[in-house]
């Protein structure tokens, strides 16, 4: 190619004025819209101005992209400047244009760096990529010492943000260029920025359409406000308690992880830093909802897996009350699982599984348990409530809702025979 690089400058005109003004927005579009042009994105910084307008910058591998809006004119500024030949500049424009709907979009394409002639592009990739530090490895099936692990997933580290030891756990944050930010604890994928929002929103509202308008809700676990975020778009909900073991977790993720850390400010939410069973065990009738988000049945949050905690539990819950809990990896955790599922089972006079593919949790198909002493079923629900719901979704919705239900045959042979409710 001649020169370093191609300098794209996009003029949106006549796009809508709220999503101009919307952070959130503009930084998931902006991040994705990167991501699809294959760059490699390093850090990203955005602010909102006041009385409005949001300027963003994102940093990658091979350059940046940066953005800035206002919205009194209905108009966005968006610069990216790749170097190399690889990245493809057209996705990128595409999505934005897809995104933000704009009435007009003008487009002028700059090479820079032109006096310097032709460059090979290897050179250039190989600067673009030569940040990568390392991998981080979650291990899955029987964990442990290196000889035991049955199998291995490998996360390419852009970033090492944050790497610190709790009382509990390690705690660590990196940047990966296909899932970008991620918390891991005890070197399992804890949360990761692209596919976050399944695992929330299926913990959070399968279980509150449930109900139908759950007021009080306790969360167990939960440490990096994904699952917070959720549960407070009910308009019903009064107060919500998050008790986790390690204020560490949600210390970082306040920090760190800029899609759930807005959470943590809402007036209803209440943070206690405890034991969850410790937590649970003195409470009576006191919510409508309680929401595990814990570690895996190994660690802090082992008894979190037993019949004591989930009698604490049933006994905390307001008639009516609903109980749910992720319930592990279908593929990769068929014991534990399976465990869990008949300590549910001893407790609660109906248990339902039901599933949703989580693509960075080991196997990627995950359960979710529901465990309570109230008749419910898969296709009773409020749909209008539901569908209202969803358009501040990225994944649930009344389908969704319904079919999550829908067990393979393998797992109604595994779990449903020991459970009260059939389907
Ligand atoms: N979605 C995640 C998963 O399945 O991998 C769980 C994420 S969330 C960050 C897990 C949280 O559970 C952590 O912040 C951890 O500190 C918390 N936790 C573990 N054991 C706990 C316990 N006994 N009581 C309260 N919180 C606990």
């Amino acid at each position: 190619m001649t020169g370093l690089g191609t300098h794209i400058l996009l003029d949106l005109y006549g796009c809508d004025p709220r999503r101009l003004d919307d952070l959130d927005f503009l930084k998931k579009t902006a991040l994705e819209g990167v991501r699809r042009s294959g760059a490699t994105i390093i850090t990203d910084h955005f602010k909102q101005f006041t009385p409005q307008g949001v300027s963003g910058v994102v940093i990658i591998a091979e350059s940046h992209l940066t953005l800035h809006t206002w919205p009194e004119f209905s108009y966005i500024a968006v610069d990216y400047f790749t170097c190399g030949d690889t990245i493809d500049i057209d996705a990128a424009i595409d999505h934005f244009s897809t995104r933000l709907h704009p009435e007009t979009i003008e487009i002028s394409r700059n090479a820079r760096g032109k006096r310097l002639g032709k460059i090979p592009s290897e050179a250039l990739i190989g600067k673009a990529f030569q940040h990568i530090r390392g991998w981080e490895t979650e291990s899955a099936g029987n964990g442990g010492s290196p000889e035991k692990r049955l199998l291995e997933y490998r996360y390419a580290v852009d970033q090492v943000l944050l790497k610190t030891r709790s009382r509990f756990q390690e705690i660590q944050v990196i940047e990966n260029p296909v899932f970008g930010r991620m918390l891991w604890l005890d070197q399992a994928v804890q949360t990761a920025e692209k596919d976050e929002f399944v695992y929330h929103e299926m913990l959070g509202h399968v279980p509150a359409v449930i109900h139908g308008s759950p007021e009080d809700v306790l969360i167990i676990g939960g440490g990096d406000g994904g699952l917070l975020r959720e549960v407070l778009k009910h308009e019903s909900l009064k107060r919500i308690e998050l008790v986790d073991i390690d204020a560490a977790v949600v210390d970082v993720s306040r920090r760190y992880l800029p899609f759930t850390h807005r959470a943590f400010e809402d007036p209803r939410v209440h943070l206690i830093f405890d034991d969850g069973m410790r937590f649970v065990t003195d409470k009576t009738r006191a919510y409508d909802l309680i929401l595990v988000d814990s570690t895996d049945p190994v660690g802090p949050g082992e008894h979190l897996y037993q019949p004591a905690f989930y009698g604490a539990c049933k006994a905390a819950l307001k008639e009516g009350g609903l109980f749910t809990a992720q319930a592990l990896s279908v593929w990769l955790q068929e014991k534990e699982q399976a465990a869990m599922f008949q300590n549910m089972a001893k407790v609660f006079e109906r248990v339902a599984p039901y599933l949703a593919t989580v693509p960075t949790y080991p196997g990627a198909l995950w359960a979710f348990a529901i465990g309570s002493d109230r008749a419910f079923s898969p296709d009773a629900f409020d749909r209008s409530y539901a569908r209202d719901l969803s358009g501040a979704c990225r994944y649930y919705n009344p389908m969704i809702h319904e079919s999550a239900f829908c067990l393979p045959n393998f797992m109604i042979e595994r779990l449903e025979k020991q459970l009260p409710l059939r389907h």
